[in-house]
């Protein structure tokens, strides 16, 4: 193409560098301006003291050789020839004594359930032919649902049989389908082992993926993935500029035409794309003078349907051999001081199966505890104003979660190590993300359509973030980055 349109992109997470890769495959001149001096976004592989951790990826959707969204990660570079993790188990979780696992393999799920609570045989048997169902399920992938025709949006994610089934599963509130449940470990695997509020469907397709191979961790962790991401786009002629904040979008006659950078210059384009938080960019880089999308609007304005996803994350090193031999666990433990509260319970995700995780001996471990939203962003911005306790409150934290893993698994004593400590503000300083919030899941019921990625009055600028697509995820992320770019190739009139 001689006069290729030139794309000025926002942000160089997972849907920044999936936008510009393909953007610039598809006849798009493009630089990516990102605010921080490494890519990746909330997914950048961490550090403390120089050392490599694992602070945010769990479970990556889309690894199992050939799925529709394994492709997509084939296409932006992201895997590569890279080894994937697959644990034994999605879930467990400890109660009243009795721990119950969600293994991978449906069948010792089964037969694991029928020892431990044989009154449930008739409600997991059902699970389990819906995770199987479920199997066969794959999200839109080819274009957005606003670039489809009418015939092509039936005859895609909501046709067949595994379409219908999620369709129905997504109506019912998963803490209600688990009351029905007579063994309190099951309960609680169930309604842990996805965030909270979600629905049965969110459960049962987060399931479904991992049983049927299609989500597992990338040996190395989100370093390497967001590395071979970043260098797959600078082969494909792309411009990255880090330590780049932008400031402003700017606009006129309703027009996108570039953006102006905190460093003072401007940058022209025929295109501008946000891939960072939508609410963000609605506040501080349109200044507030653009709504979004209504249907974006609602999952922000409604919480009981779109029920945000939020942690406090710390991070340790650990003998691993005084664990439960489960990937990742949740635990009753003794109340520990979170967002001026207390929980009791904890949730441990170990990482020490992929060496680049492991250190003399002990391994890396990620301690969430559990987190309410808004609520909890507004404990921590009060402190963090304040300076000291901030940094007072995250070390009591850290002192509190660590003396009840040694309480709740005494051989831990002498080998833990506390690495960091992750509060949503963390996230919202490293990202922009509005209050710290990780994304959103759906609540039973709530709306399927999903926005058009688009800020209705103002032309030529695009949004790509996991806010406009189905549920909270790296894979959701990198499909945003591709949508956003049919958008522009569709009124461009260009082929995808
Ligand atoms: C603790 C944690 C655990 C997670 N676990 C998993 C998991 O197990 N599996 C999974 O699939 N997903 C997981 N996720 C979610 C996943 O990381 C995100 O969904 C995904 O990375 C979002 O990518 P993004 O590109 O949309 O946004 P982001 O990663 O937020 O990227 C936005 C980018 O824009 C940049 N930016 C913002 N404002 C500006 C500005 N003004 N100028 C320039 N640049 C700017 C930011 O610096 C950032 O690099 C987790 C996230 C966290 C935080």
């Amino acid at each position: 193409m001689r006069n290729p349109r030139k794309m000025a992109i926002i942000g160089a997470g997972i849907a920044g560098l999936s936008a510009g890769i393909y953007a610039q495959t598809h006849g798009f001149s493009t630089t990516i301006f990102e605010k921080n001096r490494f890519v990746g976004g909330s997914l950048h592989g961490w550090t403390a003291n120089g050392v490599a951790l694992e602070g945010s990826l769990r479970l990556l959707v889309g690894t199992k050789e050939g799925s529709p969204l394994f492709r997509c990660w084939q296409e932006v570079g992201a895997l590569g020839g890279t080894m994937i993790f697959s644990p034994e188990c999605f879930f467990a979780a400890t109660e009243g004594g009795h721990t119950a696992v969600l293994w991978q393999d449906l069948d010792r799920f089964a037969a694991s359930c029928e020892a431990l609570a044989p009154e449930d045989g008739a409600q997991i048997q059902k699970f389990c032919g819906w995770v199987r169902t479920l199997q066969g399920f794959s999200p839109r992938v080819e274009k957005p649902a606003d670039l489809c025709g009418p015939l092509e949006r039936r005859r895609s994610e909501h046709a067949g049989e595994a379409g219908r089934l999620l369709a129905k599963l997504n109506l019912v509130p998963l803490a209600a389908w688990a009351e029905g449940l007579h063994m309190p470990a099951l309960r609680r695997a169930f309604v842990e082992a996805v965030p909270p509020g979600a629905s049965l469907g969110e459960l049962v397709l987060q399931y479904a993926y991992f049983t049927g191979g299609d989500s597992g961790l990338p040996m190395g962790g989100a370093r390497p993935l967001v590395q071979r991401m970043a260098q797959r786009y600078l082969e494909v002629g792309g411009d990255l500029q880090l330590s780049t904040p932008v400031e402003e979008i700017l606009i006129s006659n309703g027009t996108a035409r570039g953006l102006q950078l905190q460093e003072g210059r401007r940058v022209l384009a025929n295109w501008v794309l946000a891939a960072c938080d939508p609410f963000y960019v609605s506040r501080a880089l349109l200044k507030s003078a653009y709504n979004v999308d209504r249907r974006l609007q609602a999952r922000w304005d409604a919480p009981a349907q779109y029920p945000p996803v939020c942690t406090t994350r710390l991070l340790f090193w650990a003998d691993g051999d005084a664990l439960p031999p489960y990937y990742t666990f949740s635990f009753p433990t003794t109340v520990v001081p979170a967002a001026g509260g207390g929980v009791d319970r904890l949730r441990l995700t170990q990482y020490g199966e992929d060496p680049t995780f492991v250190r003399g001996g002990r391994e890396l471990i990620a301690v969430d505890v559990p987190t309410r939203g808004r609520e909890a962003y507004a404990y921590w911005e009060t402190l963090a104003l304040q300076g000291e306790p901030y940094l007072r409150e995250r070390r009591r934290l850290t002192e509190s979660v660590a003396d009840a893993l040694v309480r709740c698994f005494p051989q831990l004593s002498g080998s833990l190590e506390a690495v960091a400590c992750h509060t949503p503000l963390t996230y919202a300083d490293r990202t922009n993300a509005h209050m710290g919030l990780l994304g959103f899941v759906r609540a039973a019921g709530a709306k399927t359509a999903a926005p058009a990625g688009r800020v209705p009055s103002v032309g030529r600028l695009l949004l790509a973030s996991t806010w406009c697509g189905e549920t909270v995820g790296a894979h959701t992320a990198l499909l945003q980055g591709k949508f956003a770019v049919e958008r522009a190739c569709d009124e461009e009139r260009i082929d995808f």
